[in-house]
């Protein structure tokens, strides 16, 4: 069973629980429809993986079989920590790189995009990931690491990271050098001009400090989150494309090869020019402009979603490709109809008609 299925009631669950403590001690920790964007996001990375994972996984099982070294056992405790902390190295250069090199920005700052920072942030990921990131851990095929021990540190490593996802814990001692903890994790979400580029680890911030990008949270200056260029949008797919559309517009206006190629593999800032020195004070935050009715709607909408979703997750492998291919477009576009209905857009209602449109015809045919 897709273990995402049992996180899911325990991440819905957590984040209430956050948004309700954030409420008691009057802190302004969450907005209704950032939270929702970033859960939007979610879903589509999800059912982006579904569909990917299979093609990643099955070159990291070819490249294991063709030329692993070894082969570690399965067995072994210390072959299973061993792993964790091997793929958690991994995880380090693909997420710098995910920061440093503009391509693959593109897959990676829709993590960035929300401007809070809670737990429903921690679930606001790439649709495109799979693009790249799987390049990283071919080494630990090599190494002898089996494809099924992989994925399961992998997962260990992408949960782990959840929790770190929020405002309402403060600093933790020594904890703080050693993992990626709330603290360090906040600096990450910064656009501060003193958190660029900074506290890449996954679960062991100790990367961070050997290869010299580690750095403390301070105290006095509060964490501006989320992107230079800011998203201003709840859309997931426009979330997923925003930086590859900006990418493709300078390649076009860039002279010559060696800029073209620059502004693919250069720094992102190349495509989005910086205005450093960053102004925290005259930062504000995108609030778009909702309806009640229309956020309790598309609140009610994303509670029905829920279950359909993980109805996904469960009967993805046991009915025919293309009939999980139809219902994963349908979750795609009710995601879609979501984000736009919070944001007012006049497309979003005619969507919604049709996508409920093409759940009844899609029950008549079934039942
Ligand atoms: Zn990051
Ligand atoms: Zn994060």
């Amino acid at each position: 069973m897709n273990p995402i299925l049992l996180a899911i009631p325990v991440f819905l669950l957590s984040i209430g629980i956050e948004a309700w403590i954030a409420h008691r001690q009057g802190r302004q920790v969450y907005s209704l429809s950032d939270a929702i964007g970033s859960l939007n996001m979610g879903v589509l990375s999800q059912v982006s993986g579904l569909f990917t994972k299979l093609i990643t996984l099955g070159i990291y099982a070819g490249v294991y079989d063709l030329w692993a070294l070894t082969h570690w056992p399965m067995e072994s405790v210390w072959a299973w920590l061993a792993a964790l902390v091997l793929y958690d190295l991994c995880y380090y250069w693909n997420h710098r790189m995910g920061h440093e090199v503009s391509l693959l920005w593109g897959a990676h700052s829709i993590h960035h995009s929300s401007e809070y920072y809670n737990l429903s942030t921690a679930l606001r990921q790439s649709a495109t990931g799979f693009l790249w990131s799987w390049v990283f851990y071919l080494p630990l095929a090599i190494a002898g690491i089996p494809p099924k021990m992989l994925v399961i540190v992998g997962l260990i490593d992408l949960l782990y990271q959840y929790w770190v996802h929020t405002e309402l814990i403060g600093r933790l001692g020594w904890l703080d050098r050693v993992l990626v903890t709330p603290s360090n994790h906040r600096v990450h979400h910064g656009q501060n001009d003193y958190c660029i580029d900074k506290n890449y680890g996954g679960i062991l911030v100790v990367w961070d400090r050997l290869f010299g990008t580690f750095v403390q949270e301070r105290v006095d200056e509060p964490i501006i989150y989320g992107i230079r260029k800011p998203l201003n949008s709840l859309n997931p797919l426009w979330a997923n494309a925003m930086h590859y559309t900006d990418i493709f517009k300078q390649w076009q206006s860039a002279n010559g090869w060696r800029d073209k190629l620059v502004q693919v593999w250069g720094s992102p800032s190349a495509n989005t020019p910086d205005p450093s020195p960053f102004q925290p004070s005259a930062f504000v935050r995108y609030a778009p402009k909702t309806a009640p009715s229309l956020a309790l709607y598309a609140t009610v909408q994303y509670a029905l979603l829920v279950p359909i979703f993980m109805g996904l997750l469960y009967i993805f492998d046991k009915i025919p490709l293309w009939q999980s291919g139809l219902y994963g477009l349908w979750v795609s576009l009710s995601v879609m109809c979501i984000s736009g209905l919070l944001q007012n857009q006049s497309w979003a209602r005619w969507s919604e008609a049709l996508r409920w449109l093409a759940a009844g015809l899609a029950l008549a045919v079934l039942v």
